[in-house]
């Protein structure tokens, strides 16, 4: 074993996807809590980005163990001679089905206590996007239905939307700043979502693994604080950035022609963008009956970020990462002026976009 101290330790956390986006904040969120850590990691990632992530968290502690969910036998193994008592999957939308095998290895290991499987957007059971985003619903709703079945204790996080400028063809949207050109409003801009911030994924996940209240549950992620549409996102982001952008409208139409377009994943994030908001896919429904509880019930005490804060934090990027400096300079220093500034907006390294969000 890589560390000397893992049989002391309790709690023995299995993460699956820690390389990916969602997966990286529940890694992050477990050594936070000072968690026994252990990731899987695929072998031979191509992305310099991923094996930094890797390198990070094995700094911090994890325990990085390389192999794939869809290895039966290795991942028996594995979940038996770590004695892994947790096993979060943040697989991406491509890979949901890969999911059966493990689930199958978490059975006839029969020592797992908690699984989470890669769900980390919207209730599944109630969302109901057009194609191509459906037929990924219906990969989780497989897995759920697997699960049910197999009577493994199981949590679905429910967290909606990563707060971020809800892009309509970026599964990883806060990984881009808001716009700086123009707003595109989906269609009048009122319908209502909830913004998380990535940290605040993992930090929530994190707390519900070893909550009686959460087996076998829904939990849904609905900070008050961070309720807002479209329209008031973008003002939020105008007094951020002290200038005001011009906003057109995509309409229900080029949301659904988009989707149509069935380019992976723009589409599928189209077909999400649809159902989020024009149809309210987040709000149209009340969280309640036995398989269903609200975080901030859960833990009213622990604060959410505030969309505001994740903007800030925003501000404070376009002017580390906007180049040339003047252009971030220009930004703050010309109030109402839209100078027309088509900064590139992305944060971090470019790799293909190869998994789907909520
Ligand atoms: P990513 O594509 O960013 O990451 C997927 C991760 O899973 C990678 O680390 C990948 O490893 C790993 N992986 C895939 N298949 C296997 C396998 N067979 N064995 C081991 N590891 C594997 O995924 P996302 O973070 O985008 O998506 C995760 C979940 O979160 C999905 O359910 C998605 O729908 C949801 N989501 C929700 C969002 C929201 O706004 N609410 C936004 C984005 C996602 P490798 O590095 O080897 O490729």
């Amino acid at each position: 074993l890589p560390t000397a101290c893992h049989d002391q330790l309790k709690g023995r956390t299995l993460i699956v996807g820690s390389t990916g986006f969602i997966g990286r904040f529940i890694a992050e969120a477990s050594l936070n809590c000072g968690r026994p850590t252990y990731l899987l990691a695929r072998s031979g990632s191509q992305y310099p980005s991923k094996a930094k992530t890797i390198k990070t968290l094995l700094d911090r502690g994890a325990i990085v163990l390389h192999g794939s969910i869809n290895d039966q036998d290795f991942m028996e193994k594995l979940l038996k001679d770590y004695k892994i008592e947790v096993v979060i999957s943040a697989v991406g939308g491509e890979n949901i089905l890969d999911q059966v095998t493990l689930i199958r290895a978490i059975i006839a290991v029969g020592t797992v206590k908690r699984f989470l499987p890669s769900e980390f957007g919207h209730d599944i059971d109630r969302a109901d996007p057009v194609e191509p985003g459906l037929t990924m619903y219906k990969e989780k709703l497989e897995v759920r239905r697997l699960l049910k079945e197999s009577g493994i204790p199981y949590t679905y996080i429910c967290c909606n939307s990563v707060a971020a400028w809800p892009y309509h063809d970026n599964t990883h949207p806060s990984e881009v700043l808001p716009p700086l050109d123009r707003f595109q409003i989906y269609g009048n801009g009122t319908t209502k979502a909830y913004f998380v911030a990535g940290a605040d994924i993992g930090k929530f996940t994190l707390k519900t693994i070893e909550d009686k209240r959460t087996i076998n549950k829904s939990v849904h992620f609905r900070p008050s604080c961070n309720y807002l549409n479209i329209n008031e996102l973008a003002s939020l982001w105008e007094k951020k950035i002290k200038r005001t952008l011009p906003r057109i409208t995509i309409s229900e139409h080029d949301l659904l022609s988009a989707a149509k377009e069935n380019l992976i994943p723009q589409s599928i994030v189209a077909s999400f963008t649809h159902d989020i908001f024009i149809k309210g896919c987040q709000i149209n429904y009340a969280v309640e009956g036995p398989d269903n509880v609200e975080v901030s019930s859960l833990y009213p005490d622990i604060p959410f970020k505030t969309i505001d804060e994740c903007f800030d934090d925003f501000v404070i990027k376009l002017i580390e990462h906007s180049p040339p400096l003047e252009n971030a300079v220009k930004v703050v220093q010309n109030p109402g002026v839209d100078d027309g500034i088509a900064t590139s907006n992305r944060l971090v390294d470019v790799r293909p976009i190869t998994a789907t969000y909520a």
